[in-house]
């Protein structure tokens, strides 16, 4: 059966590992794949890592559990890029940990995927989180600059996403040290589709 990997990038989340796993667990089809979820527990200071230890993995058929703990926190992009390249998967879904990407889009990602023909699924938000004004502000002006630098329109664009096997090996074989995911994989000019979603509060 072929595989498909659930990369969850994870810093001080205790309060959301275990409800984030057994929501997933719960709606993804397991006759047609199987599913590897993996952890990836960027240097939290609370109990997240025993949480990932913990998941009640046996009860669920087709579903496996990799844990992976960094020696510290590396950031989000450094978690994405461990938890890629340790993945087996024919695909991979990146999707944060606090419930913001909503869990229950998963097997619409997987059907959209099947369904196009397509390398890549983007999910694109629709609304932004709450955040401050001056964050607004910054957030703005970033994503100009970065228009105007790549001509590449990403402020919509999320870590959420769905990528296969040829565009995982791309990007985790890309020779960058210091990596900005939703841009690169864009870059990398995969035929892609795009998908719309409510950005969630943060649990
Ligand atoms: N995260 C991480 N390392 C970090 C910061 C965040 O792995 O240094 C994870 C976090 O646990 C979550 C995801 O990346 O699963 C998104 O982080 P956050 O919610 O802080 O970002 P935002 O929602 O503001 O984009
Ligand atoms: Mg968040």
């Amino acid at each position: 059966m072929k595989k498909i990997s659930i990369i969850i990038p994870c810093h001080n989340e205790e309060d959301s590992v275990t409800r984030f796993f057994d929501t997933a667990a719960s709606i993804v089809n397991v006759k047609e794949f199987s599913y590897e979820f993996i952890f990836i527990d960027d240097g939290s200071n609370d109990t997240t890592w025993s949480k990932i230890l913990n998941l009640d993995v046996n009860s669920k058929s087709g579903i496996s559990v990799k844990g992976i703990k960094l020696t510290k926190n590396f950031g989000k992009e450094a978690a994405i890029h461990t938890g890629l390249s340790e993945s087996s998967g024919v695909t991979a879904i990146t999707i944060d940990c606090d419930l913001q990407h909503p869990v229950e889009m998963i097997p619409k990602l997987i059907e959209t995927w099947q369904q196009n023909n397509i390398n890549i699924v983007h999910c694109i938000r629709t609304n932004r989180p709450k955040e401050s004004f001056l964050k607004k502000i910054v957030t703005n002006i970033y994503y100009k600059i970065l228009n105007a630098a790549t001509g590449m329109d990403l402020r919509h664009y999320t870590d959420f996403k769905l990528i296969d096997r040829n565009v995982i090996d791309t990007y985790i074989n890309l020779p960058e040290q210091s990596r900005f995911y939703k841009g690169l994989i864009s870059w990398t000019g995969y035929s892609s589709i795009n998908m719309d979603f409510d950005v969630e509060e943060r649990c």
